[in-house]
């Protein structure tokens, strides 16, 4: 446990020292405590554990693909925390802001460890990433698939950005059909293709999309499929869209969309997720007001429009 200096709206002086886990810090206030009666600033900082399930009503784990890495992936649920950082993708400049601002938690969307390691050492990127981590006591959370699914997750704060109706999973859960994989819901009425565009890529702040298909059409039922959408094309237009919103898509991918009479908007990887990651740090902080909560500062986008000289 680490000193903190944001203080608890529970906080209140006790007249026996309470557990050290909940010991937060001793007040030197001299006219309310006497040399009989120490004042102690008692915080309610919550467990991993607790924090863990407040994480996993946001985003269930069930909802998660099965070949997904998810749940606590370092650490032990133990010990109380008071230090929470979110981020998309755990690089070695996020692991260095988590250290520098003491987190006792990253909540990462892509999974680190994704897959099994065989050797935790600095001599590869994960290893190095991990060593750090396991060095600071650093724990590790990544809701990835659940959160993308998840009731207020990624691909539903899409759709709530492109005022989309009547919206529903395009893979419903078997166990809670209001939820699943994807969203799909119709377009305001009059929307074309390009000003669906232009709206996702303000509400996002993004400098531009790629769009494949003819971008002065009706948008129509749209299909939202965060990150990298290109594997469920046949599904979206199986589901009836006329439109697929998604992060990254790959050429041939595209191809067999307008093939099938899909449009495809394509904001980038990272601004199709990364703003999720600061409504979580939101939600979380919300629900637990003793945690102090926020997105990593030092993330961006790793891929960035170089304009050439013919189009400046
Ligand atoms: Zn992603």
């Amino acid at each position: 446990m680490r000193p903190s200096t944001s203080r608890c709206p529970f906080a209140h002086a006790a007249r026996s020292p309470p557990p050290a886990s909940c010991l937060q810090a001793r007040v030197p206030d001299a006219s309310a405590a006497s040399e009989s009666a120490p004042v102690y600033d008692l915080v309610l900082m919550p467990t991993l554990s607790t924090v863990i399930t407040e994480l996993e009503q946001l985003a269930p784990l069930q909802l998660a693909a099965d070949w997904d890495n998810v749940g606590l992936l370092v650490g032990s649920k133990r010990p109380t925390i008071d230090r929470v950082m979110t981020c998309l993708t755990l690089t070695a400049d996020v692991a260095r802001e988590a250290v520098a601002e003491q987190a006792d938690l990253i909540v990462s969307h892509h999974p680190l460890p994704f897959r099994p390691v065989n050797q935790i050492t600095d001599a590869s990127a994960t290893g190095g990433i991990l060593l750090e981590l396991l060095s600071a006591g650093i724990a590790v959370w990544s809701g990835h698939t659940a959160w993308d699914s998840a009731a207020e997750g990624i691909n539903a704060s899409l759709a709530e950005k492109l005022s989309l109706q009547d919206v529903s999973p395009i893979e419903p859960d078997t166990a809670t059909p209001a939820v699943g994989c994807g969203r799909m819901g119709m377009a305001p009425a009059s929307s074309t293709v390009a000003e669906l565009a232009q709206t996702l890529t303000a509400a996002l702040g993004c400098p531009g999309c790629h769009v494949a298909g003819p971008a002065d059409r009706l948008a129509g039922r749209v299909g939202i499929v965060c990150g990298s959408g290109g594997e469920l094309v046949a599904e979206v237009a199986a589901a009836g869209c006329q439109t697929l919103v998604t992060g990254e898509i790959k050429l041939h991918n595209a191809l067999d969309a307008t093939a099938r009479g899909l449009a495809v908007i394509a904001v980038g990887h990272h601004a199709s997720e990364r703003f999720a990651m600061e409504q979580l740090a939101d939600r979380l902080a919300s629900r637990l007001p003793a945690l102090h909560c926020w997105a990593s500062a030092t993330e961006t986008d790793p891929l960035v429009w170089l304009p050439t000289p013919s189009s400046l």
